[in-house]
């Protein structure tokens, strides 16, 4: 029988991380002791604060339908959160409640993207952003960076890809996957030139509260009302929280783009579950005290990997201040990063995503969101597999 699969669907590339991971599972479950630097979720749990209000709130029958857009409560909560973080004010009609920060992407490529409009995206990436843009009809347009910048896109850069038919620019910072986190200055620079041309900014800022050393979270919206005005954040529970598994996450928006994404998830998915809301609102409003537990231990992991990264052969590594991963370069091993991923999990049982995933096909991502111990173990395995290949 032949399936019709529409365009849109076939156009896909299907997942890279998922493919490692179900390799790395595969190896694990025939015995062998895999180390897996591939995860891209926090290895702490909820917050047992926030388990317990969404517990209370399915024994209260809180389990129909809300607002498509997310009940007015969480808003509000989402209100404060950018008021108190950002020093910005929005509107609770301002504000989309979606099922994660996945979510909240997708439907603003669909609100904002017609057939043959362009977005503009720094690579390495999210690897879900590109896929998006085409979902929606759109042509993703790739800035290439290295580690010579620790892959920041400049404003001239960004200048020279715009054109009559570029929509969107995507900012991820901390960044997904290579941990950067832009200064302020270049964010406003990269900002001012968004408001110049006239071209939205999708800042995905998921990673806000996941930074190290010296390293500081601006929204590129809160420099003026004109910045505001030309971005969108996304935002979500996921990784500050762990809470990857509610799907819950939030964007804030001009007015109108806000109702035309409320439109769009009126139509599809509908509100996000109702008593993961009302963890979201415990989770924005109450103790943050978990994070001056994960914070330090995080950033104890990332300057350990970061260390021994750096001291491997035909290895070297950015020190990277947010988020939960390095993205080391591995071209000095004369292997691109499938193959070095391939080799690295056969060879020494240690998981990581190839950059190719990301649109970086010399480098790898290394998550330390894992155990201290797990750590030590990988980046020793590591260490030798790197040493074997010199000889
Ligand atoms: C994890 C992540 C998200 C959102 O994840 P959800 O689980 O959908 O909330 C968004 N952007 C980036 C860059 C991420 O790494």
């Amino acid at each position: 029988m032949n399936y019709h699969i529409s365009e849109r669907a076939a156009s896909l590339a299907p997942s890279l991380t998922l493919a490692i991971s179900a390799k790395a599972k595969q190896l694990k479950a025939a015995g062998q002791d895999v180390i897996g630097f591939g995860a891209g979720e926090p290895d702490f749990d909820t917050p047992q604060h926030i388990k317990d209000a969404a517990i209370k709130a399915l024994n209260d029958g809180f389990t129909k339908y809300t607002a498509a857009s997310g009940i007015p409560e969480l808003k509000d909560a989402i209100v404060e959160k950018f008021q108190r973080d950002n020093g910005l004010d929005y509107k609770p009609s301002q504000i989309v409640v979606s099922c994660g920060g996945k979510h909240s992407c997708y439907n603003i490529m669909m609100a904002i993207c017609n057939s043959g409009d362009e977005v503009i995206i720094p690579a390495p990436y999210w690897l879900s952003y590109p896929e998006m843009v085409k979902l929606a009809g759109g042509i993703p347009v790739i800035l290439d960076t290295t580690d010579v910048t620790q892959f920041k896109v400049t404003p001239e850069q960004l200048r020279d890809a715009i054109t009559d038919r570029t929509r969107l620019f995507i900012l991820n910072t901390p960044s997904n996957p290579t941990g950067s986190v832009y200064t302020p200055e270049e964010i406003k620079a990269l900002g001012d030139v968004c408001v110049e041309k006239g071209v939205m900014i999708l800042s995905d800022e998921i990673y806000e509260q996941l930074i190290y050393g010296d390293a500081v979270h601006k929204s590129v919206a809160s420099f003026s009302a004109e910045h505001q005005a030309h971005t969108i954040i996304t935002h979500g529970l996921a990784k500050a929280w762990s809470m990857t598994g509610w799907r819950l996450g939030f964007l804030a928006a001009p007015e109108p783009i806000a109702k035309a994404i409320s439109a769009l998830q009126s139509h599809s998915t509908s509100n996000p579950t109702s008593f993961a809301q009302v963890g979201g609102v415990e989770a924005l409003r109450g103790s943050q005290d978990h994070l001056k537990e994960w914070l330090p231990e995080f950033d104890r992991r990332r300057r350990y990997a970061h260390e021994r990264l750096e001291a491997m052969p035909g290895i070297s590594c950015v020190n990277a201040e947010g988020a939960f991963y390095l993205f080391p370069n591995i071209s000095g091993t004369g292997m691109k990063s499938t193959e070095f991923c391939d080799k690295l999990l056969e060879q020494s049982q240690v998981a990581a995503v190839p950059g190719i995933a990301f649109g970086s096909d010399d480098y790898i991502r290394i998550s330390y969101a894992t155990g201290m111990s797990q750590i030590e173990k990988g980046m020793e395995r590591m260490d030798a597999f790197a040493r074997s290949l010199q000889s």
